[in-house]
């Protein structure tokens, strides 16, 4: 098979002390990897090449309240060893002091695309005045947000601020600002369809769907039907998956015999179409 290029918008790095209690132990209890498997440097380049990416998003997270802290040097320093092919996505806990000055001070060091967040891992509401301190910054930095804005694994998250819902207010009031949400919002895909349709600034990854067959299949109805699936992107989430295993698996949901089915152009499209330019102004 004849690889085609492509982006993985969503990808982690990390050490194992980057990670924290939960983290650790949830991932070994889930799928039977400490901190969901191996996300050095080393083990995410040979993913990526493997897979045939020519082009991804590194991503960081830090939640305060779980111990869990990548640092954004640590993304910017790999971010500079692959700079022809990868964007860097920071991230700073809103629940923390001083946490919009760490993130203009790393968007200016490393070069920075954008920033993630995440209310139900971190612990606040999107409408917080702490929240809309990193929208601020964000806009005036001209970086994309990155909301996992989905159900969490950790038994401490808050599913009350995880609705996909919630973050219409915030895409209205920050029309300049383009927000991401991650794994397709699920398990609320319905919502998240309907805060696209009516929010052109709001994008979504398809991440760590492809195990969920009824989630993704319906998620990809729904927005074909809502007409937003050219604002769906790719992503894997390495090292939770590889992306060489988990592209076929993408695919394959065209292959469902439905009444309705997915058509196979759409998911080529989402998999083969979403340049960096969509987020980014490089
Ligand atoms: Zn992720």
């Amino acid at each position: 098979m004849t690889r085609r290029p492509f982006t993985d918008w969503h990808t982690h790095i990390y050490l194992p002390e980057h990670c924290g209690p939960v983290w650790t132990r949830r991932g070994l209890e889930l799928v039977g990897k400490e901190a969901f498997g191996v996300a050095t440097p080393e083990a995410h380049i040979q993913a990526m090449d493997e897979a045939g990416a020519s082009h991804f998003a590194v991503v960081g997270l830090q939640i305060a309240m779980m111990g869990m802290h990548i640092p954004n040097d640590f993304i910017g320093t790999y971010l500079h060893a692959h700079k022809d092919r990868a964007i860097g996505v920071g991230s700073v806990d809103p629940t923390q002091a001083g946490a919009p000055q760490r993130l203009r001070d790393a968007v200016k060091e490393w070069g920075l695309s954008g920033v993630k967040i995440s209310p139900p891992y971190q612990g606040f509401h999107p409408h917080s005045e702490e929240a809309y301190a990193i929208y601020r910054t964000a806009a005036d930095l001209g970086i994309f947000v990155m909301f996992h804005q989905a159900s969490v694994f950790a038994p401490d998250g808050h599913l009350e601020v995880a609705s996909p819902s919630l973050i219409d207010k915030v895409a209205r009031e920050f029309r300049g600002t383009k927000f991401l949400l991650a794994h397709f919002g699920k398990p609320w895909m319905n919502e998240l369809v309907e805060l696209m349709m009516k929010n052109p600034n709001v994008y979504a990854d398809v991440s760590t769907l492809p195990i969920k067959t009824w989630q993704l299949y319906t998620g990809l109805r729904l927005a074909i039907e809502g007409r937003v699936t050219g604002r769906l992107l790719y992503g894997s989430d390495f090292p939770s998956f590889t992306p060489r295993q988990d592209i076929e698996a993408f695919l394959a949901i065209s292959d469902l015999k439905m009444p309705l089915p997915i058509p196979r152009e759409v998911v080529e499209d989402i998999l083969y179409n979403r340049p960096f330019e969509l987020l980014v102004q490089k």
